[in-house]
């Protein structure tokens, strides 16, 4: 078993796919985040790994990556001054910072725009605010930051299995304990799930779980995700026979993702996430032409290690 481990918050290379990684050849690479576009609709994944066609950034997903960062800002202050008013001072620097990395964000609500050019964005706007407003209080609800230390935060993780598959994502929080032991926290801006997709939001926790356990050696203790769309919390106490088959897991999706990519054929799976792909309009499901694949097949060598952003998964 060969193993990095990378907290430089940058998209490893090292371990591209061809490359080598401690005497093992990478034959592909996988996120949480890509592998969940293969599960939802393989021609999804298509559309962003093999195609890298961009896509404009949601409002929500947006929200998402404003609330993320005020809470990760939040832990670099001393630990007696993360208080609610500090963090909600936080979201306008990090606001104007997430605009000056991205000054298209500037206009995202200009869709709304009434059809007489009246306040329809600046409603919108202030609404949107208003929700990350609420999302920062509901933390609050769910945990006292001035009673943590962070081990690690947006902690970038890869690891190489013996397949030659790297797994790679971004951890929101790290915690140790002073016994030693791990806790993975993930925040979600979303609702928490009902009870039978409770699984689905697991996975990605499992995976990371996988990661770090490949890593150090140890099973994390605690799988804790955080929702602040309605102030919930999924915890998960996995073992060793949990991250086993969440391997096994994932190594049965890339071999249907290489499979794919050898026929070229990438089934589009409709589901009510449809409303929300940026992918519509060129979906055969919803009349759409399919572009050519960039290469014939999809060629794996350069596609499938590729970093690809975002890795992160901010919802
Ligand atoms: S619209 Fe639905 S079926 Fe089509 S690519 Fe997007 S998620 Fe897949």
């Amino acid at each position: 078993m060969t193993a990095t481990e990378i907290n430089t918050g940058t998209d490893g290379e090292a371990g591209e796919d061809g490359g080598s990684a401690g005497g093992v050849t990478v034959v592909g690479s996988l996120s949480p985040s890509r592998a969940g576009d293969f599960m939802t609709c393989p021609l999804l994944y298509r559309f962003r790994v093999i195609d890298r066609i961009p896509e404009r950034p949601s409002a929500a997903q947006v929200r998402g990556t404003l609330v993320h960062a005020v809470l990760e800002r939040l832990f670099d202050m001393p630990a007696a001054a993360r208080t609610p008013a500090a963090a909600l001072e936080l979201l306008g620097p990090e606001w104007e910072r997430l605009l000056a990395e991205e000054p298209e964000l500037a206009t995202l609500f200009d869709d709304e725009d009434d059809e007489d050019g009246e306040d329809g964005a600046g409603g919108a706007r202030e609404e949107w605010l208003a929700e990350a407003r609420a999302m920062v209080e509901r933390y609050f609800s769910l945990e006292d930051p001035r009673r943590l230390e962070p081990a690690s935060r947006e902690m970038y993780v890869e690891t190489v299995l013996e397949s030659g598959l790297q797994l790679r994502g971004y951890i929101d929080r790290l915690d140790v304990a002073p016994t030693g032991e791990v806790r993975v926290v993930d925040y979600k801006t979303g609702r928490a799930p009902r009870a039978d997709f409770e699984a689905r939001a697991l996975f990605q926790m499992k995976f990371y779980a996988l990661v770090l356990w490949r890593l150090r050696g140890t099973v994390p203790r605690l799988l804790q995700l955080m929702y602040l769309g309605n102030g919930e919390i999924l915890r998960y106490a996995p073992d060793e026979a949990d991250l086993r088959a969440t391997e096994r897991k994932v190594e049965a999706l890339w071999k249907a993702i290489r499979r794919a990519m050898d026929s070229g054929e990438w089934r589009e799976r409709t589901s009510r996430l449809c409303d929300w792909c940026d992918h519509k309009q060129r979906c055969p499901s919803f009349g759409g032409v399919l572009p050519p694949l960039p290469q014939a097949g999809g060629a794996p060598g350069a596609v499938a290690g590729a970093p690809l952003e975002p890795e992160r998964d901010d919802l």
